[in-house]
């Protein structure tokens, strides 16, 4: 398997948004058919779902979600420009000049995101901006050339490069939550062929960012003893935060362990004792109400589920240049591989 850093990359150079996760599940199938000993399967709502054996009839569930935010194509206007909505949510303040990838049954078109340029909008300056308001220009001269090349509902994310940054530090689009898969994919290639006493199922979920839909029938059916998320959480650490409100979390200084009603008491205080124990960086968050991640729904999956929530932190967050600390994500694949020995 190759290191962490390498499927990271690839992981993140994925189109992949919320309800078109095709071509990231391929893409982990394909990696993941070397271990022959592993049960690998889609379910109806398209996760994936990789089972290992272990000695007793107690489970686990690990899950990261493997969808990304993203848009999809709305209507393409009569000079070949074409309009879009949001998969999942993005601060439209964002989005002018931004490069993007429109995937046509399987293929990449490239566009920008136009705007009115600001020296010839000079009264609209300090406007709200609205979805709407924007478009994409893939440089089609007329609706039926755009329309040859793109089909209403086509996916489109975000193309951005892999930045690597000081301090171990990455950016690049789909931080989230490409390193919670680049983590699943790294523990089952270290455990793979470790003869565990519970029964482990590692879960890439589909539809996190459009309402933690692939959970839902995911734990339903496996119905785990213990379960747990592996996602990114906001990075307080650069300026105009309010920690008073938000707290502080910073990067490259471990995986958040978070404290909450949405997480299970025993199973984030067993995360904690293994970090301590094994002098692994970690930080403590604060989540007291609903989560937004996939342990929201696992925690109350049929009569219930023993849940926890590992995030890492990142600056960013729903942008293209979501940003994370590489040593953090070693740090969280340490802690998850003690867990799973225990
Ligand atoms: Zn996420």
């Amino acid at each position: 398997m190759d290191n962490v850093k390498d499927i990271l990359q690839s992981l993140t150079s994925i189109s992949a948004p919320s309800g078109y996760e095709m071509p990231i599940v391929r893409f982990l199938k394909d990696k993941l058919s070397i271990y022959s000993n592993l049960k690998i399967e889609e379910d109806v709502l398209g996760n994936l779902i990789v089972t290992k054996n272990g000695k007793t009839d107690k489970s686990i569930m690990l899950v990261a979600h493997c969808d990304e935010i993203g848009f999809a194509v709305k209507y393409i206007d009569e000079a070949g420009f074409i309009h879009f909505s949001s998969l999942g949510g993005v601060d439209a303040h964002i989005l002018k000049g931004r490069d993007v990838t429109i995937m046509h049954h399987g293929q990449p078109v490239y566009g920008v995101i136009g705007s009115c340029s600001v020296s010839l909008s000079r009264n609209n300056k300090s406007k709200d901006i609205d979805i709407s308001d924007l478009w994409i220009d893939i440089g089609a001269c007329s609706k039926s050339e755009a329309l040859n090349n793109v089909s209403i509902g086509d996916p489109i994310t975000f193309k951005t490069h892999y930045n690597e940054l000081r301090n171990n530090i990455f950016s690049t689009k789909s931080v989230d939550n490409r390193v919670g898969v680049a983590i699943l994919v790294s523990l089952i290639d270290k455990l793979h062929n470790i003869n565990t006493d519970a029964n482990m199922y590692f879960v890439f979920s589909v539809q996190e960012e459009v309402g933690l839909r692939g959970v839902i029938t995911a734990g339903y059916n496996i119905n785990p003893n213990v379960g747990i998320a592996i996602d990114v959480t906001h990075a307080t650490d650069y300026p105009t935060i309010n920690k008073n409100a938000f707290g502080e979390i910073r990067l490259g200084k471990g995986p958040s362990i978070p404290i909450g009603p949405n997480f299970n008491n025993l199973v984030q205080n067993k995360l904690r004792d293994i970090a301590i124990q094994n002098h692994i960086d970690y930080q403590v968050e604060s989540i007291s109400g609903y989560s937004g991640t996939d342990v929201a729904e696992l925690q109350v999956a049929r009569g219930g589920c023993q849940s926890g929530l590992l995030s890492i932190p990142c600056r960013y967050m729903h942008t293209p240049i979501e940003m994370a600390s590489y040593d953090d994500v070693l740090s969280a694949i340490e802690i998850l591989y003690k867990f799973c020995l225990n």
